[in-house]
């Protein structure tokens, strides 16, 4: 079984497409596939990383990208999101960008069910 390309990794290659909106030396902005509001974006290191702990230096300086883009940006509410392993969703590392709107329904914050402890 050949393992899948990285599609990070394609688009930094040329070989896979992608709505680029900002591009620096070491890390780029694109739209996602499926964006969950408008202004939803992806910031993504150009070396590949496994994940935001495997290279620090790297996780830095895509947040430091993600903030410059979040500074310039209308929406003064936003979700700048990342995960790491498979229980936490993790897939290819990048950053979400999201702007958020009072109403717009997306399910954040999370809410684990447990509540608060009552003392009996
Ligand atoms: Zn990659």
């Amino acid at each position: 079984m050949t393992e899948q390309p990285c599609p990070f990794c394609e688009i930094v290659a040329g070989r896979a497409p992608a709505t680029v909106v900002a591009d620096w030396p070491e890390t780029f902005a694109i739209v996602p596939l499926n964006p969950v509001v408008d202004g939803h974006l992806l910031v993504i290191p150009k070396a590949h990383v496994t994940d935001f702990v495997a290279d620090p230096a790297t996780s830095a300086t895509t947040m430091l990208r993600a903030a410059d883009l979040a500074g310039g940006h209308p929406a003064g509410s936003m979700n700048l999101i990342t995960s790491r392993g498979r229980a936490a969703t993790q897939s290819v590392w990048h950053l979400h960008l999201v702007p958020r709107a009072e109403g717009d329904g997306l399910a954040l914050p999370w809410y684990s069910g447990r509540g608060k402890r009552v003392a009996s």
